[in-house]
């Protein structure tokens, strides 16, 4: 066993530690031998995990979730469905696993290694995602249309590989979640990662137009930005800011702005929330920008397009808001490769509303427990 585990554990770093396919905490990875699954514990970074950074469950009680009823009501049915993943645990050291990790207990190999990649997800978040991945593909992957995470989208994916069985008698090693990411199964690391370069080197086909190279911004604009992020302190929280050529393209004008303004993924409303400002130039009344921003959605701005000049990321904790930042350039680049594939395809708001009001649930949790 323990050799599985550390060949996991390689494969865990291997990924998270590739921005290509792993920002901040999305992601997470899996090895089942016929008793137990091991899957990485949420909290804990892909990128520095060791064989401790894994949580132990019984695939017997997993699999007993999969045939259960639960409530109607999402809140209640979402927190059954919770306690009974932490009854599966059989670690004893306090780790939690993901939510996805009932996904995981699906797939009928023993590593899986799921992620966002900035490469699948331009066609997962395109207007063509299930052409492009019939063309470049074939039959034998998996698309799920975008579906509410949780036990939804685990009853759609169980139903989706029952019916893959029953054609092909065998499970699909490549799963592709539309406006999410995707979950690559296999029986070695060896097997995951040809899967994943295979997948790669079939997009990297059909980009016609190479991403804005230049990493950096004039000294005016790094000026102005400087100038905005110290303005923006007397609102009593930490501003970041990055400029490059790929944000200023997107920084234009406000019709430029559109093709990045609203969230792609369920990461993307996480770190970044769902709606974004942008502010013209010339910034001398950012701070009640800011304000007024608040006022109409309920809440700061997490990330500000500054006309011309390049991003900034609000947030109470300086690493937030770096990672804010990284994921919003995510964005960017998912929606200028979409456009090898007709185009972004943002998530609806009835789709932003439920992530919405889980984040609110799940903060409310957080909230509560911090204070007894
Ligand atoms: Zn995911």
């Amino acid at each position: 066993m323990n050799k599985k585990l550390i060949q996991l554990t390689e494969l865990t770093r291997f990924y998270g530690g590739n921005t290509d396919f792993v920002i901040a905490g999305g992601g997470n990875t899996s090895y089942k031998d016929n008793e137990h699954l091991w899957v990485k514990a949420s909290g804990v970074s892909m990128a520095s995990i060791d064989e401790t950074g894994f949580v132990c469950m019984s695939r017997n009680a997993l699999q007993k979730i999969g045939s259960k009823e639960y409530a109607e009501d999402p809140e209640t049915r979402e927190r059954q469905v919770k306690e009974d993943l932490y009854g599966a645990i059989e670690d004893v050291q306090g780790k939690r696993p993901s939510v996805e990790t009932s996904l995981h207990e699906l797939i009928d190999f023993p590593f899986v290694v799921h992620t966002h990649p900035t490469m699948v997800n331009s066609i997962m978040c395109s207007n063509h995602a299930l052409k492009s991945t019939r063309q470049l593909f074939g039959d034998k992957v998996l698309f799920i249309e975008y579906t509410d995470p949780g036990y939804i989208l685990f009853r759609k994916v169980r139903d989706c590989i029952e019916e893959y069985r029953g054609k092909y008698k065998e499970c699909p090693k490549t799963i592709f979640l539309e406006n999410h990411g995707v979950f690559v199964g296999g029986n070695s690391p060896e097997d995951i990662h040809e899967t994943y370069n295979s997948i790669v080197a079939k997009i990297t086909t059909t980009i016609k137009s190479a991403l804005p190279v230049g990493e950096s911004c004039s000294m005016m604009q790094a000026a102005q930005l400087k100038d905005v992020c110290n303005e923006l302190k007397s609102l009593d929280t930490n501003a970041q800011w990055a400029s490059n050529a790929l944000i200023q393209y997107y920084a234009v004008d406000r019709s430029r702005f559109e093709l990045i303004a609203k969230p792609f993924t369920p990461d993307d409303i996480v770190y970044c929330k769902s709606k974004y400002l942008f502010v013209e130039r010339p910034f001398d009344n950012i701070v009640s920008q800011v304000e007024n921003f608040r006022h109409n959605n309920g809440y700061r701005p997490n990330i500000i397009v500054l006309q011309g000049t390049g991003i900034v990321a609000l947030n109470d904790n300086v690493p937030l808001a770096e990672i804010a930042l990284e994921v919003f350039q995510n964005m960017m680049k998912v929606s200028w490769l979409s456009n090898n594939h007709g185009g972004p395809k943002f998530m609806t708001t009835e789709q932003i509303e439920f992530i919405e009001n889980w984040e609110v649930e799940s903060y409310r949790r957080k909230m509560s427990k911090e204070k007894h």
